[in-house]
């Protein structure tokens, strides 16, 4: 074991890019040494309760016994095989469990190896299952604006096209079709003049469009806007009407961060495509699903090509399924339920945060909290100040906001919220 060995932090700051990171002018960046359940321990020491849960992912917490007990298990039969021509039982009993949990018609599973590969997945099935229709025209996507869903390019093109720089790629970039990011609020009632702008963007673009891509009531990385179910409800009867996929982008969103197993439930409608990833393995590694319909699924295989035309070398990669494995069954369990209502409410000690001048608004839901302060923040200043209070709070933009692990406690959280509350109330950013 090398857990003595300091990190050689200057080689990392000239030789590795970290997230979105300058080669010239990098933001700092913190050691860490260890995780375990909501913490992080840096290597200067310091503990830090996360709120972060590792970008959505560590939901249960980092190094939750019964996901370890699994994965080290896997490890010492089989840590990987080629999914071509081959099969295993970690990747049959998560596809089962996926197929349970997911809402109905969605009963075929593509394993993908992140996020971002399952959304080019879905959009391959949409244009792959008009083409088996004789649809050649259904090419394009439609989104919304303020979308995100994923770095590789065909993820790219539908998500936010200022957040994610198109102009930049033009040329390169496939052009998609936008329209206005939903806007009426998840707790408000639904414009009706913002769903007759939808129908009338699906009666213009309909021929040329294979499928819609939407997370649903929670845009995340493009704002964190929680909207209302019912323009969700409107979509689905728009794509069925006007002949086009809905693809649901549940990577963030999924396995109970926003109070219900799938947010799509809020709405109580489901999709022909889901993305899923993120919670997926509980955060212990990369891994994500594509699920599809039935009638998706035949369709696609009906076609010219007669096969889904995707098969990444690490597919079904076996310790990231025992791993998923794991996770999901903690999930069905009554008390990650209970504990998700548990850190929603307590969550609601963001709310303090209203009587702060520099605070536009404050939102909760499910497990997930938001503050959107009036200017953007300089994260280099805040998280400095985020370390000193023992947090780890990451924000973008103007949002300061935390997904905790739902094993957190009220006391974490608590902590979490009064850490953002001197931050904006001292001016730390
Ligand atoms: C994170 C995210 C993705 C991309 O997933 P990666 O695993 O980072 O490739 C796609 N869609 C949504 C909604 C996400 O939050």
């Amino acid at each position: 074991m090398n857990n003595k060995k300091t990190i050689d932090i200057e080689f990392d700051r000239q030789h590795i890019w970290h997230p979105y990171t300058s080669m010239i002018d990098p933001l700092p960046v913190y050691p860490a040494k260890r995780t375990f359940e909501n913490k992080i321990e840096l290597e200067s020491g310091e503990i830090l309760i996360d709120g972060m849960a590792s970008w959505w992912s560590a939901v249960h917490g980092y190094g939750h016994p019964e996901i370890i007990t699994a994965i080290k298990n896997q490890a010492d039969t089989m840590s990987h095989v080629m999914f071509g021509g081959l099969t295993h039982q970690p990747a049959v009993e998560l596809c089962k469990l996926l197929i349970e949990l997911t809402p109905a018609p969605l009963n075929r599973v593509f394993l993908a190896d992140g996020g971002s590969v399952s959304v080019e997945v879905s959009i391959k099935m949409a244009i792959q299952y008009w083409l088996s229709k004789g649809k050649r025209n259904k090419t394009q996507i439609m989104t919304a604006k303020k979308g995100y869903h994923g770095d590789t390019f065909a993820a790219m093109s539908v998500c936010d096209p200022v957040n994610s720089m198109h102009a930049m790629y033009q040329g390169f970039l496939p052009e998609q079709v936008f329209v206005d990011a939903p806007s009426s609020k998840f707790e408000g009632t639904q414009c009706q003049e913002e769903l007759n702008q939808l129908e009338a963007a699906f009666a213009t673009h309909h021929e040329n469009v294979a499928a819609f891509i939407i997370e649903p009531i929670v845009q995340n990385a493009g704002g964190m806007n929680f909207y209302h179910p019912d323009y969700l409800k409107a979509l689905r009867k728009l794509c069925d009407k006007y002949e086009v996929l809905l693809i649901l982008d549940e990577i963030a969103t999924g396995f109970g961060r926003t109070g219900k197993m799938f947010a799509c439930e809020h709405a109580d409608i489901s999709p022909d495509i889901m993305c899923v990833g993120k919670a997926l393995t509980g955060g212990n590694m990369t891994l994500a699903a594509t699920l599809a319909t039935e009638d998706v699924a035949l369709g696609i295989s009906q076609g010219e090509a007669k096969v889904l035309m995707h098969g990444p070398t690490f597919m079904g990669n076996p310790l990231a399924c025992a791993a998923a494995v794991a996770s999901l069954t903690l999930l069905k369990r009554k008390e990650c339920d209970a504990n998700i209502k548990r850190v929603s409410k307590a969550l609601e000690a963001l709310k303090h945060c209203e009587n702060l001048r520099a605070v536009k608004a404050v939102r909760v839901l499910g497990a997930i909290g938001v503050v959107e302060v009036d200017r953007v923040v300089d994260v280099a200043k805040i998280q400095k100040f985020f370390i000193q209070k023992g947090v780890w709070i990451r924000p973008f933009g103007k949002l300061i906001y935390i997904m905790p692990a739902y094993i957190s406690s009220d006391k974490d959280i608590l902590t979490l919220a009064d850490a953002i509350y001197a931050a904006i109330a001292g001016d730390h950013f």
